[in-house]
């Protein structure tokens, strides 16, 4: 299985200027190389075209031609080439009716893109806690160190939105079959709190600090007194940004640390299929439920617990699971999405809206895993009772 991280970079003013100079670079060999491979077929048509031999050509003139080129590491060429040549390849896939998605003729890479980068070789890249090794450059700072086991595959240093990071994709070898501390849990999302394991488990929902959200009102109040479009609003803007940044990459951090607690500990996890989009036609509740980033949530704990070896088990969306009683099976449809905890009034028992939610989502994923398909025929829905 292969997987990325992608991690803050933290350089030096000189780091930084090696690194433009180096998407620069790049971006300059590929647009060579796209520009000479289709004079290649202009004038000869029906030859194959292989990007390799482009970059042999590019090698025997760019002493002479482009000697820049040898202010960053080799490496930097080489990787735009295997982009190139990874481009190509992947539209004359998709045209040949392979792979799902269209994918169009590659196109010259602007400098005005949002998103610039370059390839680091990947038998040069072992990290070393939170330090990246560069050729030509040295060790740059990163934010954390990289989170995956395995055999690094490439690298890739780019620049967003005035910051830079490197993606660095790994094949991960499987680990032995994990004995699981325990055999199933169901998780019921939320806004308020994040998650409400049926174990009784509770994540919160991250949300401000009181002091953050002080600082977020000065910066906010700081940019709207000042004018449009001038320096003084341009780095106001810029210490904001900063600060949204800085927030979305905690979140981040906490989302993976609770999703990996989580498809460590159990072997089956019950879930529910939330319908995010029709969800998000409540204008209310959109905000915080883009926040709560379930999406996310559920693609790390499916690849997460197939990783260790568990599974997950998506419980149908129309699943009435904060409605049923989960002591007696009773179900109260008249329940509000205000009542957080409710009497049944079959059993006496008292249920706090979440924990019995996860509660029921347990027992319904048990139910799924246990349904023995040889006994429904497709199109036969097997309901208890009437
Ligand atoms: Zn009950």
């Amino acid at each position: 299985m292969m997987r990325s991280h992608k991690i803050r970079l933290n350089p030096t003013p000189d780091q930084e200027a090696y690194f433009r100079r180096a998407v620069g670079t790049a971006r300059f060999v590929y647009n060579w190389g796209l520009a000479a491979w289709k004079q290649c077929k202009a004038e000869h048509p029906g030859e194959p075209h292989g990007v390799m031999t482009l970059k042999k050509d590019f090698n025997a003139i760019k002493a002479s031609q482009f000697p820049w080129v040898y202010d960053v590491a080799k490496d930097v060429a080489e990787g735009a080439f295997a982009n190139l040549g990874s481009a190509l390849a992947n539209y004359y896939n998709s045209k040949n009716g392979h792979g799902r998605k269209k994918i169009g003729f590659p196109k010259f890479k602007s400098k005005k893109h949002m998103r610039q980068t370059f390839r680091l070789n990947n038998d040069r890249i072992a990290t070393r806690g939170n330090w990246l090794p560069v050729p030509r450059l040295g060790w740059v700072n990163m934010a954390e160190p990289l989170r995956l086991d395995g055999k690094i595959m490439n690298a890739v240093v780019m620049q967003e939105g005035g910051k830079w990071y490197v993606s660095i994709t790994v094949e991960m070898t499987p680990p032995p079959p994990k004995t699981f501390d325990k055999p199933i849990v169901g998780v019921d999302l939320g806004i308020k709190i994040l998650a409400v394991l049926s174990d009784g488990t509770q994540y919160a929902n991250p949300t401000l600090l009181r002091s953050e959200l002080g600082h977020l009102m000065r910066l906010s109040r700081r940019l709207s007194r000042r004018k449009k479009a001038s320096q003084r609003w341009k780095k106001a803007m810029q210490q904001l940004r900063k600060f949204h940044q800085r927030i979305a990459w905690r979140r981040r951090d906490y989302l993976h640390k609770m999703t990996t607690r989580i498809a460590q500990t159990y072997a089956v996890i019950g879930l529910e299929d939330l319908h995010v989009a029709g969800l998000l036609k409540n204008r209310r509740l959109a905000m915080s439920l883009a926040d709560a980033a379930f999406g996310k949530i559920r693609i790390q704990l499916e690849y997460k617990s197939a990783w260790f070896g568990g599974r997950v088990i998506v419980v149908n969306r129309y699943f009435p699971s904060s409605q049923l009683c989960s002591h007696c099976g009773e179900k109260h449809a008249s329940l509000k999405l205000s009542e957080r905890e409710w009497t049944c009034g079959n059993c006496d028992a008292v249920n706090e809206r979440d924990p019995n939610a996860a509660r029921n989502i347990e027992a319904e994923a048990l139910r799924q895993l246990n349904q023995s398909p040889v006994v429904a025929p497709s199109g036969t829905r097997l309901v208890d009772g009437t």
